[in-house]
């Protein structure tokens, strides 16, 4: 899924009960949505997609599941990177892990910029603390990610509308990764309970 390293695009290092992360690149720079694996795996999967290190800016966690930010504090730290979380989320985290340090907040409902991304949170229906989707858009592209949804209620399905590419993953066992190019029909159906 690497698309012109100068446009936005969007490379799933992992996804599924086992990990999850999904790096989002644009000229040169990237943002990991999620830290679900170790230091060494993520390392493993970025050099097999052939992202270099230093492109990466940031880690963003979607939510506190274990999936989801297992290697996050040994990620940021390696690769020298801040960690943005909704406060929610980010209480818990530090709840479980003193050693995290400052995260950066953000909100869903208020976007926010992280050096040539622009990142819209918007709520997810998911059992866990304030969990967050994102359309992400950099020049004139936009990608919409929703990672562990059960369903996609109206509000998701209207931030994720307007999205060149959409990055959506549901009920933990099913990987699914719908292309921009697919009618609204179908990704409603992949976006879908079942
Ligand atoms: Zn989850």
């Amino acid at each position: 899924m690497v698309s012109s390293q100068n446009q936005l695009g969007v490379t799933v290092l992992g996804s599924g009960s086992k990990g999850n992360a999904v790096l989002v690149h644009c000229g040169g720079e990237a943002i990991l949505i999620d830290a679900g694996f170790s230091l060494k795996e993520t390392r493993r999967r970025m050099a097999e997609a052939g992202m270099p290190e230093d492109m990466l800016r940031a880690i963003v966690v979607t939510h506190e599941h274990d999936d989801h930010v297992r290697g996050l504090r040994v990620c940021a730290n390696y690769y020298d990177v801040p960690i943005y979380a909704t406060r929610r989320c980010a209480d818990v985290l530090r709840r479980r892990d003193d050693k995290l340090g400052q995260l950066a907040l953000f909100a869903a409902g208020s976007s926010f910029s992280i050096s040539r991304f622009v990142l819209e949170p918007f709520s997810i229906p998911h059992d866990a603390n304030d969990p967050v989707g994102f359309v992400i858009r950099c020049g004139e592209r936009k990608i919409g990610i929703a990672t562990d949804m059960g369903h996609a209620n109206a509000m998701v399905k209207y931030q994720l509308r307007a999205c060149d590419t959409l990055v959506v993953e549901s009920n933990h066992d099913m990987n699914l990764l719908a292309a921009s190019t697919r009618p609204w029909s179908l990704k409603q159906r992949i976006m879908g309970r079942h």
